[in-house]
């Protein structure tokens, strides 16, 4: 008996980013398109050949990508935006990266977040009368490329279900299920097409039905499978990202001849496909994680997994629970991270061979993979036991947190009073969100104390410089709160991460984000613990400089525990709490040092939530308490300020308001403060600066748009509750823009005291 093992995708960036550095090169017109599609073509059979040497048996096609796999999807059903006027059928390479970028005439596609990843596809652009035709020339010549090389090939697709649901309808509103029909044709056609070109079995991923999938979408995948399904090579509809044991009834009726899940998400599910699965249907299961970087528990594995052998016989087969996008391409590579930290990562290259091994146990018994079993359990055991990833301290500490610790002494009105007690703030006080212009100076001073060239007397004084600058300009600006300006920060998450223990950093840890764009999250390892004070001296140096209050500036718990690879062996709930309570200290240190008013960025508290709304209540929950445990035991005058960098929140105002910072500022401005009506009509009880200009562009706003934006504000925001800021941080830009878009700002926030002050 042999189960087969399949990918569901593979990191296309590559081992050393060779993707990125062709993308780029060519994108600067250093490499011409020919030797670009060379360079891609060849990274595609270095990936074959490795999952043919580490004994997949079906390797995926199409899933590589010159930019994003839902751009290619729609590019195989031939829906290019009208707006572009290109000819899909004749659709060149440029044309194609004018898609994803954009050009003179016309904006990139939309990006946006794909589930609860970080990576981002390009939005489709759906119109009421989108036509659809297939193109399936690109495929076919990747389905012969892998032939070539002696690979069985499954060519992957984005299902149709799937794809129409992400996209975005443009023009007159309707129903995007009204294309669905048109859509269906045009896959039927790509799948006869793989299907003439002998293909065995095609994936077709449907990641919405882990979504809580309105009943419409629901019951239309019957019909479209229906349809699709007696003209196309054998299709696996794959799953991932989370359960969709609410949909196994119609699933294992659906006519197709497997289906994928995703048991590391959503190992419960197998209860609700497992009993009665149909003859007919290969199951996959998606059982070595594809979205973290630990190795996995082969011995479990086998354990949970020879029921399932037994009766499924070689109808059971072994994968990654989604596609290896996702992860890291090679712990191999890693040669700074200490070797036994190291011996307990799998990346891809190695969750290839996790899946090698555990299909050689299933099929010749646990003495035939007796030595990797062996190596599985050792670093299982040595990670459960190391001092290395528990400290009793951080664990003792979390346990004895009397109960309501993350609740301020006294309620919002009483803390704002003795808040202003102090701060002797003006109406609308002005203030910015954390960093300024990262300048070539300040890269350059980074760069060379991190590579030793730079002694760290001199890399402070280099910093010292700058934040007395920024301290400089922003009082010749007439700002009422200022910040140190963040210069020693590059990532903010690295930042903190590095002076945090418990947190490793890899030198090639790489994830694409989009197109070429990759980032290296820190791996959290242990329990989380604050070594040394992280950010008092630069706020203490910023604080000696001036009269006016300065904000100290932290990156939230919430924020730090997203943007990062999380130890699977603790709740990521718990971990949060960690990072909080290691945050907390830094707060108190800012506090005692004289820092009363301190800002705890969580940009990424959205982004966390589950993607079935029944879970987000839960995790509202932690995350609210992560992010008040971080500020806990501070005095009710000490100011806490958070700021969050999207418009979208709507939804979750109750959880945002929960949270009980002093002051809250958000983006706003590119919305034209649609959001403010949110807040308004909720009643959002605390202090809010909504962000008067986008800072994501260079153009510096007029005093007028800037007018225009808090008139609006001050109808739904009473005035004494109200601040004036940007949307959010301003390292990208440039000083000159800087000081004339904050000039504008606070002229701006002057003329509407004296108004309100006539008004009074
Ligand atoms: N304080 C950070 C900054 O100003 C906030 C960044 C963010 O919200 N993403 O850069
Ligand atoms: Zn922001």
């Amino acid at each position: 008996m042999s189960h087969r093992t399949h990918l569901l995708g593979f990191p296309r960036i590559g081992a050393k980013r060779e993707l990125k550095a062709l993308l780029e090169s060519h994108w600067k017109h250093e490499l011409d398109e020919a030797a670009l599609l060379q360079g891609a073509k060849a990274l595609r059979q270095k990936h074959w050949l490795l999952q043919k040497g580490a004994g997949v048996a079906l390797s995926p096609v199409g899933d590589f990508s010159l930019y994003d796999h839902v751009l290619d999807a729609q590019l195989l059903v031939g829906a290019v935006p009208p707006r572009f006027g290109f000819d899909a059928a004749a659709l060149t390479t440029a044309q194609y990266f004018e898609l994803a970028r954009g050009n003179r005439d016309q904006p990139a596609l939309e990006m946006t977040k794909w589930f609860d990843t970080n990576y981002h596809y390009l939005v489709p652009e759906w119109q009421a009368d989108t036509a659809f035709a297939a193109q399936p020339q690109r495929l076919l010549a990747q389905v012969r490329e892998a032939r070539a090389l002696g690979m069985a090939a499954k060519p992957v697709l984005l299902g149709p279900l799937s794809l129409l649901w992400l996209g975005k309808a443009k023009g007159a509103a309707f129903d995007k299920l009204a294309l669905l029909p048109g859509l269906i044709a045009a896959y039927r056609e790509l799948l006869a097409a793989l299907r003439a070109e002998g293909v065995e079995w095609t994936q077709l991923d449907e990641p919405i039905l882990a979504l809580d999938l309105a009943p419409a979408w629901r019951d239309a995948f019957a019909p479209a499978y229906a349809e699709l399904s007696p003209h196309a090579p054998k299709l696996l509809l794959a799953t991932y990202f989370g359960g969709v044991a609410e949909h196994a009834a119609w699933l294992k009726a659906l006519p197709v001849a497997g289906l994928h899940l995703d048991l590391v998400r959503a190992p419960e599910q197998l209860d609700a496909f497992a009993p009665g699965y149909p003859a007919d249907k290969v199951l996959s299961a998606g059982v070595i994680d594809g979205r973290n970087i630990w190795r996995a528990d082969l011995s479990a594995l086998l354990q949970r997994l020879a029921p399932l052998a037994e009766q499924l016989g070689d109808r059971l087969w072994l994968a990654p629970s989604c596609s290896l996008l996702h992860c890291p391409f090679d712990a191999a590579a890693e040669t700074a991270l200490d070797a036994e930290l190291k011996n307990w990562l799998a990346f891809a290259v190695q969750k290839l061979n996790e899946l090698n091994t555990l299909q050689r146990g299933l099929a010749q018994g646990r003495a035939a993979i007796a030595s990797e079993l062996a190596g599985s359990d050792f670093a299982r055991e040595q990670r459960r036991a190391s001092p290395r990833s528990h400290d009793p301290a951080v664990a003792r500490r979390l346990a004895e947190l009397p109960e309501h610790a993350d609740r301020r002494a006294s309620a919002y009105p009483i803390r704002a009073e003795k808040q202003q007690a102090w701060l002797k703030l003006p109406p609308l006080p002005t203030t910015t969100i954390g960093s300024f212009p990262q300048t070539p100076a300040i890269r350059a001073s980074r760069a060379a104390f991190k590579k030793g060239e730079l002694a760290a007397a001199d890399y402070q004084a280099a910093m010292e410089q700058e934040i007395e600058l920024a301290i400089r300009r922003q009082e010749a600006l007439g700002l009422d709160v200022l910040v140190h300006g963040e210069a020693e920060r590059n990532d903010m998450v690295e930042y903190f991460g590095e002076q945090l223990a418990g947190f490793a950093f890899t030198q090639g840890g790489w994830v694409q984000s989009y197109g070429s764009r990759c980032v290296k999250p820190p791996l959290i390892y242990g329990d989380v613990s604050r070594p040394a004070a992280m950010t008092v001296s630069w706020a203490r140096y910023a604080q000696s400089l001036s009269a006016k209050p300065v904000k100290g500036m932290l990156t939230g718990p919430v924020t730090i525990l997203q943007w990062s690879f999380v130890r699977d062996d603790l709740p990521r709930s718990e971990v949060c709490r960690q990072i909080a309570l290691a945050l907390n200290d830094e707060v108190r240190d800012l506090e005692a040092a004289g820092i009363r008013v301190i800002q705890i960025d969580e940009p990424a508290i959205r982004e966390g939530l589950p993607l079935k709304r029944g879970q987000r209540d839960g995790y509202l929950a932690w995350a609210g308490e992560a992010f008040r445990l971080s500020s806990h035991g501070v005095d009710d005058a000490t100011q806490i300020h958070t700021h969050m960098c999207y418009s979208e929140f709507g939804d979750i105002l109750p959880a945002i308001a929960a949270l009980d910072a002093d002051v809250i500022t958000i983006e706003t401005s590119r919305s034209d403060m649609a959001l403010l009506a949110d807040f308004g009509r909720f009643h959002y009880p605390n202090a809010i600066g909504p962000g008067v200009y986008d800072i994501h562009s260079p153009r510096v706003p007029t005093a007028q748009e800037i007018r225009a934006l808090l008139r609006k504000a001050l109808q739904v925001i009473p005035a004494e509750r109200l601040w004036i800021n940007p949307d959010c941080g301003l390292k990208t830009r440039g000083w000159p823009e800087v000081e004339a878009a904050l000039a504008a700002m606070v002229a701006v926030g002057r003329e509407l005291r004296q108004t309100l002050a006539h008004t009074a």
